[in-house]
């Protein structure tokens, strides 16, 4: 069996710099280290975190002193004015700068009297964060053809930093006929972009693709879609133990991708699994 792996696959630019910030704060604090939610969406590295003294809090309020470890995601405007005020915990930002671009683009179109459209999910947190600092005046949308289009003289559209350029494109061509003014900040983030574009070719050259990441994982859920939709037989795994025999049976090349939050470790582990298991010669 011939095993292929996407070049991007594993940790972006801001996963990375997050575990990094999140270790270093770890080893200088020892005690009273908290990050607001799960620093990455990948329970086993969130896991290994814990183990070596990072907790868990899902609120700000939570913690009265220590160092609280600020995810790639950001946070909300509530929470920051709280952590502002509260001098006993100090703060290690991980916020992503993409993430930060996107904040500062959602602030000027609303500054500029823009109608906004924020193609994303309204439940992720960094689209909660960054719409908290516009007081939630968004259409936040999934899908352009859901979208309920009226006459408006300005429009912003912007999108979530893991959605798909293909759904982004949809929504300018939807949006563009009812408005005077169309103004777009493309704010996916290149590595995504990149990402997709691999695991679809990928995905063209072998008979079964597997998608490593979190199942809580936004950008891994995007790649495993988009492969899906090129290669019917390609899963989504967050551990070679999910990994179901009888998808090998009579497969020649196996491709896989990783998302933003998977560690090189667990491609490794799913590469050995699949070495083990084969039933075709060749393991490559
Ligand atoms: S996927 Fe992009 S925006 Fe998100 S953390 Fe990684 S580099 Fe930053």
């Amino acid at each position: 069996m011939e095993i292929l792996v996407a070049k991007s696959a594993g940790f972006c630019y801001g996963v990375k710099r997050a575990i990094k910030m999140a270790k270093d704060t770890i080893e200088k604090s020892k005690v009273n280290c908290f990050s607001l939610g799960p620093i990455i969406h990948n329970p086993i590295v969130v896991r290994d975190l814990e183990k070596e003294g990072l907790k868990v809090i899902e609120n700000v309020r939570d913690i009265k002193k220590g160092t609280l470890v600020i995810r790639s995601h950001g946070i909300s405007k509530d929470e920051s004015e709280y952590l502002k005020k509260n001098p006993k915990i100090s703060v290690v930002d991980t916020t992503c700068p993409f993430v930060t671009k996107s904040k500062k683009f959602l602030v000027r179109l609303i500054r500029g009297g823009y109608n906004i459209f924020f193609l994303g999910d309204k439940d992720h947190p960094e689209v909660k964060g960054l719409l908290s600092y516009i007081n939630n005046r968004a259409v936040v949308f999934k899908d352009p053809d859901e979208l309920e289009i009226k006459n408006y003289k300005k429009v912003g559209l912007i999108s979530q930093t893991t959605q798909k350029i293909e759904l982004l494109k949809k929504a300018v061509d939807r949006l563009l006929s009812s408005t005077e003014e169309l103004r777009v900040f493309n704010t996916i983030c290149k590595t995504t972009s990149i990402r997709q574009k691999e695991a679809v070719e990928l995905a063209k050259k072998v008979d079964l693709m597997l998608v490593l990441g979190g199942k809580n994982s936004s950008n891994t859920k995007k790649l495993y879609e988009v492969c899906k939709s090129v290669l019917n037989k390609s899963f989504h795994i967050e551990s070679p133990k999910e990994i179901d025999t009888r998808w090998l049976e009579g497969v020649k090349k196996v491709g896989i991708t990783a998302g933003a939050s998977t560690p090189k470790e667990h491609i490794n582990d799913v590469i050995k699994f699949l070495r083990d298991n084969s039933t075709e010669e060749n393991n490559g």
